[in-house]
Protein backbone atom coordinates (compact mmCIF):
# COMPACT_ATOMS: atom_id res chain seq x y z
CA UNK A 1 0.00 0.00 0.00
CA UNK A 2 1.17 3.48 -0.41
CA UNK A 3 -0.49 6.95 0.81
CA UNK A 4 -0.33 9.87 -0.31
CA UNK A 5 0.10 13.09 0.95
CA UNK A 6 -0.36 15.98 -1.60
CA UNK A 7 0.93 19.59 0.19
CA UNK A 8 -2.20 21.45 1.16
CA UNK A 9 -1.87 25.20 1.57
CA UNK A 10 -0.93 25.31 4.77
CA UNK A 11 1.71 23.15 4.45
CA UNK A 12 5.61 22.95 3.34
CA UNK A 13 7.17 19.43 2.28
CA UNK A 14 10.27 19.62 2.54
CA UNK A 15 11.92 16.61 0.93
CA UNK A 16 15.72 16.25 2.73
CA UNK A 17 17.49 13.58 0.75
CA UNK A 18 20.29 13.04 3.46
CA UNK A 19 20.03 14.89 6.70
CA UNK A 20 23.38 14.50 8.21
CA UNK A 21 25.37 15.24 4.43
CA UNK A 22 28.01 17.76 4.87
CA UNK A 23 27.11 20.91 3.37
CA UNK A 24 30.11 22.93 2.63
CA UNK A 25 30.70 24.30 5.71
CA UNK A 26 30.62 20.93 6.74
CA UNK A 27 27.26 21.46 9.05
CA UNK A 28 25.20 18.65 8.36
CA UNK A 29 22.52 19.48 5.35
CA UNK A 30 19.15 19.17 7.41
CA UNK A 31 20.50 21.63 10.10
CA UNK A 32 22.24 24.29 7.62
CA UNK A 33 19.41 24.34 5.18
CA UNK A 34 16.43 23.34 7.40
CA UNK A 35 16.45 23.55 11.26
CA UNK A 36 18.55 26.87 11.03
CA UNK A 37 16.76 28.83 8.06
CA UNK A 38 13.42 27.32 9.57
CA UNK A 39 14.38 28.83 12.70
CA UNK A 40 15.36 32.17 11.23
CA UNK A 41 12.51 32.56 9.35
CA UNK A 42 10.82 32.01 12.54
CA UNK A 43 12.40 34.53 14.08
CA UNK A 44 12.37 37.03 11.14
CA UNK A 45 8.48 37.06 11.28
CA UNK A 46 8.63 35.54 7.80
CA UNK A 47 6.78 32.01 8.35
CA UNK A 48 4.20 31.52 11.16
CA UNK A 49 4.39 27.79 12.08
CA UNK A 50 2.06 25.83 13.81
CA UNK A 51 3.93 22.34 14.17
CA UNK A 52 6.46 20.29 12.45
CA UNK A 53 6.60 16.96 11.45
CA UNK A 54 9.55 14.68 10.72
CA UNK A 55 9.12 11.50 8.38
CA UNK A 56 12.03 8.76 7.75
CA UNK A 57 11.29 7.19 4.66
CA UNK A 58 11.94 4.59 2.62
CA UNK A 59 16.20 4.83 3.08
CA UNK A 60 17.13 5.34 6.97
CA UNK A 61 18.86 8.72 5.61
CA UNK A 62 16.17 9.77 3.65
CA UNK A 63 14.06 12.21 5.54
CA UNK A 64 10.88 14.33 4.92
CA UNK A 65 9.60 17.31 6.86
CA UNK A 66 5.89 18.94 6.90
CA UNK A 67 5.88 22.21 8.24
CA UNK A 68 1.89 23.20 9.37
CA UNK A 69 1.28 27.03 9.00
CA UNK A 70 -0.66 29.28 10.87
CA UNK A 71 -1.91 30.70 7.41
CA UNK A 72 -2.59 28.78 3.94
CA UNK A 73 0.03 30.84 1.48
CA UNK A 74 0.08 30.89 -1.97
CA UNK A 75 1.56 27.92 -4.33
CA UNK A 76 4.17 30.10 -5.61
CA UNK A 77 5.78 31.43 -2.26
CA UNK A 78 4.66 27.62 -0.66
CA UNK A 79 7.07 26.33 -3.53
CA UNK A 80 10.16 28.76 -2.95
CA UNK A 81 10.15 28.51 0.81
CA UNK A 82 10.43 24.72 0.06
CA UNK A 83 13.03 25.14 -1.51
CA UNK A 84 14.38 27.96 1.12
CA UNK A 85 13.87 25.03 3.48
CA UNK A 86 16.55 22.48 1.47
CA UNK A 87 14.50 20.55 -0.19
CA UNK A 88 15.55 18.54 -2.99
CA UNK A 89 16.70 21.03 -5.95
CA UNK A 90 15.59 18.36 -8.47
CA UNK A 91 11.70 17.69 -7.10
CA UNK A 92 11.67 21.44 -6.84
CA UNK A 93 12.28 22.51 -10.14
CA UNK A 94 9.34 19.79 -11.00
CA UNK A 95 7.04 20.74 -8.57
CA UNK A 96 7.50 24.66 -9.47
CA UNK A 97 7.52 23.57 -13.23
CA UNK A 98 4.29 21.37 -12.57
CA UNK A 99 2.83 24.83 -10.80
CA UNK A 100 3.23 26.72 -13.90
CA UNK A 101 1.51 24.27 -16.44
CA UNK A 102 -1.21 24.61 -14.01
CA UNK A 103 -1.29 21.16 -11.91
CA UNK A 104 -3.41 21.47 -8.81
CA UNK A 105 -0.55 19.28 -7.00
CA UNK A 106 2.60 20.55 -7.08
CA UNK A 107 4.43 18.94 -4.04
CA UNK A 108 3.51 15.26 -2.92
CA UNK A 109 4.89 13.02 -0.53
CA UNK A 110 4.03 9.37 -0.40
CA UNK A 111 4.84 6.48 2.27
CA UNK A 112 4.29 3.17 2.56
CA UNK A 113 2.15 3.63 5.80
CA UNK A 114 0.10 6.47 7.06
CA UNK A 115 2.12 9.16 9.79
CA UNK A 116 1.43 7.65 12.87
CA UNK A 117 -0.96 10.75 15.26
CA UNK A 118 -0.38 13.06 11.75
CA UNK A 119 -3.21 16.05 11.89
CA UNK A 120 -4.76 14.84 9.43
CA UNK A 121 -5.51 11.85 6.89
CA UNK A 122 -3.77 11.27 3.76
CA UNK A 123 -5.40 12.20 0.29
CA UNK A 124 -5.42 9.09 -1.17
CA UNK A 125 -4.28 5.55 -0.96
CA UNK A 126 -2.99 3.01 -3.75
CA UNK A 127 -2.44 -0.77 -4.06
CA UNK A 128 1.07 0.08 -4.88
CA UNK A 129 3.63 -1.66 -2.81
CA UNK A 130 6.80 -0.74 -4.76
CA UNK A 131 7.83 2.65 -5.06
CA UNK A 132 6.32 4.96 -8.16
CA UNK A 133 8.76 5.11 -10.38
CA UNK A 134 7.90 7.52 -13.23
CA UNK A 135 9.57 6.06 -16.45
CA UNK A 136 7.71 2.48 -15.20
CA UNK A 137 4.65 4.19 -14.81
CA UNK A 138 4.62 5.78 -17.95
CA UNK A 139 5.29 3.02 -19.95
CA UNK A 140 2.10 1.26 -18.46
CA UNK A 141 0.05 3.88 -20.10
CA UNK A 142 -3.49 3.24 -19.05
CA UNK A 143 -2.59 0.30 -16.76
CA UNK A 144 -0.38 2.98 -14.29
CA UNK A 145 -1.18 3.15 -10.97
CA UNK A 146 -4.70 5.49 -11.08
CA UNK A 147 -3.75 7.79 -8.22
CA UNK A 148 -0.12 8.15 -10.03
CA UNK A 149 -2.08 9.17 -13.09
CA UNK A 150 -4.45 11.46 -11.18
CA UNK A 151 -1.71 13.55 -9.22
CA UNK A 152 1.76 12.71 -11.66
CA UNK A 153 0.78 11.65 -14.73
CA UNK A 154 3.51 12.81 -16.69
CA UNK A 155 7.32 12.58 -16.14
CA UNK A 156 10.09 14.46 -15.76
CA UNK A 157 10.99 14.76 -19.14
CA UNK A 158 7.90 15.95 -20.21
CA UNK A 159 8.60 18.74 -18.03
CA UNK A 160 12.63 19.09 -18.88
CA UNK A 161 13.49 16.61 -21.92
CA UNK A 162 14.73 13.31 -21.44
CA UNK A 163 17.59 12.61 -19.18
CA UNK A 164 20.61 9.90 -19.87
CA UNK A 165 21.74 7.90 -17.36
CA UNK A 166 25.16 7.18 -19.63
CA UNK A 167 28.61 8.62 -17.74
CA UNK A 168 29.68 11.87 -18.95
CA UNK A 169 32.80 13.19 -19.83
CA UNK A 170 34.04 16.28 -18.85
CA UNK A 171 34.52 19.22 -21.34
CA UNK A 172 36.00 22.10 -20.65
CA UNK A 173 34.19 25.21 -21.82
CA UNK A 174 36.00 28.82 -22.40
CA UNK A 175 35.08 31.70 -20.49
CA UNK A 176 33.45 34.76 -22.56
CA UNK A 177 30.69 33.40 -25.67
CA UNK A 178 30.72 29.35 -25.22
CA UNK A 179 30.51 27.34 -28.05
CA UNK A 180 27.09 25.29 -28.49
CA UNK A 181 29.48 22.74 -30.28
CA UNK A 182 30.63 22.31 -27.11
CA UNK A 183 27.54 21.86 -25.30
CA UNK A 184 26.33 19.66 -27.19
CA UNK A 185 29.17 16.95 -27.28
CA UNK A 186 28.47 13.85 -25.58
CA UNK A 187 29.82 10.85 -24.66
CA UNK A 188 29.01 9.30 -28.07
CA UNK A 189 29.86 11.49 -30.27
CA UNK A 190 33.40 12.50 -29.53
CA UNK A 191 35.63 14.01 -31.77
ZN1 LIG B 1 0.12 3.48 -6.78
Amino acid sequence: MSVWYVAHGDELLIDVDDYMRPSKSGCPWGEAFFRRRLRDAITAGKLRVREVWLINSSSARHYHAIVRLCAAMQTLPRLIWQLHLGSDLYRGRADLMRFYRGWDSPSLLILPQPIPYFYRPSDAACKCREKHITEQQFQLGAAACPVWRRYRGASPWELFGPSYREPERFVPLPLGKVPLDLIMECQTCRK
